[in-house]
């Protein structure tokens, strides 16, 4: 009996692409791959790739680079190309990099398995297409034993916001949601392998409108109240969402919805209308504040978490001081904050950058005002008593760690059958970057 193939995937950005990493690898198992964690150890390489920064494909051809030594050491060695860098790039990373064997993109990796066939007789293999086809009803339906009590799920993908600074509209494609069964299934064969945790994931997930059992379209809020009756599912989350999709129901739902977490992830970008308009984003600074004073009135105690670009074209000193004041005013627990970056085939690409020391200057004062916040929210904590997932064992002897409902890191003295748990803690401490807590 031969050894079976092993398959070494290294993923860059999103969850999707972790979610993504997880499906590609199950497609591959079916071909008699199994994972391993060394690149030097495998019988192929896959990148999952990110297209979202600067230099993302640079990045790939250097990645790349580093595996010709193991190339050269092993002929028979494949290297695969995936993801938002894929399918942007398509054809041009195998004539920059010929050692590469096969460039598929975020819609085609369940045609992996006769890719692969066509890699092992010897071709090259490229697929970057848009197919009519449903790529998950193609993928095994049984997914491998997850590694934890989370797990990611994949409800919605592609975007039709198409905001000035972004290649997702054009990487992922139009806005597609799956079907209410198909997730139900995916999440009761998830729970059934230990997950007690699921983030619903979507570039656009809470713009999710996917076939109900009846026929009819279900809205995002509608799919977690379903999901919330799967015994065993104690936990739902849901991300990236967009604020012009924060619909009645889903705000009532973060008040009403026990299994529903209170934390949120909604980006705003900026604080200045001239800037939010020329990025395209259909709202104004004062829409998303009064929408986060309705969701707090539905939940007082949520966790907000926002995006943030700094430098985006044409933004003034003003511009940028009407973001710290929306901050300010806002407030958020959880916060990721970057320098604009121009995205090849975007509306803003074609516009002048502003310089960037001043971009630079900008980020460290935007990050400075959000890393005060998340201190300040994370050790308001302390004393409270919170709920905690256990997921892994902690840095110190006889530490367990996890999550809160808030999705802060914590750590207590506990035992390890506390993983796969959820136990209530008292805060006791904040620390850096989590908080101590004690069993009650
Ligand atoms: S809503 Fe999000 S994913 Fe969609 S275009 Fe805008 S930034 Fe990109």
């Amino acid at each position: 009996m031969s050894e079976p193939k092993k398959l070494f995937v290294k993923t860059y950005g999103c969850q999707m692409n972790v979610y993504d990493s997880e499906r590609m690898a199950e497609a591959l198992g079916a071909k008699g791959y199994v994972p391993t964690d060394r690149a030097d150890d495998a019988d192929m390489i896959l990148l999952n790739t990110c297209h979202i920064r600067e230099k993302a494909a640079e990045k790939v051809y250097s990645e790349l680079g580093r595996f010709k030594p193991l190339r050269e050491a092993n002929p028979d060695l494949k290297i695969g190309v995936a993801g938002c860098v894929a399918q942007a790039e398509g054809a041009e990373i195998m004539r920059r990099q010929p050692m590469v064997d096969l460039v598929v993109g975020p819609q085609t990796y369940h045609r992996l398995p006769e890719m692969m066939e066509r890699v092992e007789a010897g071709e090259a293999a490229l697929d970057t297409d848009f197919p009519e086809e449903d790529k998950f009803a193609h993928l095994p339906k049984a997914r491998k034993a997850p590694r934890g009590p989370t797990a990611f799920l994949t409800v919605q993908e592609g975007c039709d916001k198409f905001c000035a600074f972004c290649v997702v509209p054009y990487t992922r494609g139009a806005e597609v949601s799956r079907p209410v069964e198909r997730l139900l299934r995916e999440a009761q064969d998830l729970v059934a392998r230990g997950v007690r945790e699921i983030t619903l994931l979507g570039q656009n997930v809470n713009a999710y409108h996917g076939e109900g059992p009846n026929g009819r379209e279900w809205g995002l809020a509608r799919l977690i109240w379903e999901l919330a009756e799967v015994d065993g599912l104690d936990r739902i989350r849901f991300t990236t969402s967009h604020p012009n999709d924060m619909d009645d129901d889903l705000i009532a739902a973060h008040g009403t919805c026990e299994k529903l977490m209170p934390y949120l992830h909604l980006p705003v970008q900026a604080g200045s209308d001239r800037i939010l308009k020329a990025m395209n984003r259909k709202h104004t600074a004062d829409d998303y504040i009064r929408l986060i004073e309705r969701i707090r009135a539905a939940r007082p105690d949520l966790l907000l978490s926002g995006d943030f670009i700094v430098g985006f074209p044409g933004e003034g000193e003003a511009d940028f001081q009407a973001t710290l004041d929306l901050v300010e005013t806002v407030g958020y627990g959880q916060a990721y904050s970057f320098k604009y970056s121009a995205r090849p085939g975007t509306p803003a690409a074609e516009r002048d950058p502003v310089p960037t020391e001043g971009a630079d200057q900008r980020l460290q004062r935007l990050q400075e005002l959000l890393s005060r916040q998340q201190r300040a929210a994370q050790d308001a904590m302390v004393g409270r008593e919170v709920s905690v997932l256990f997921e892994k064992p902690g840095r110190l002897a006889g530490q367990t760690v996890g999550k809160s409902e808030y999705l802060h890191a914590v750590h207590v003295t506990g035992p390890e059958t506390l993983r796969g748990q959820i136990a209530k803690v008292r805060i006791v401490a904040s620390e850096a970057n989590s908080l101590a807590g004690e069993l009650i």
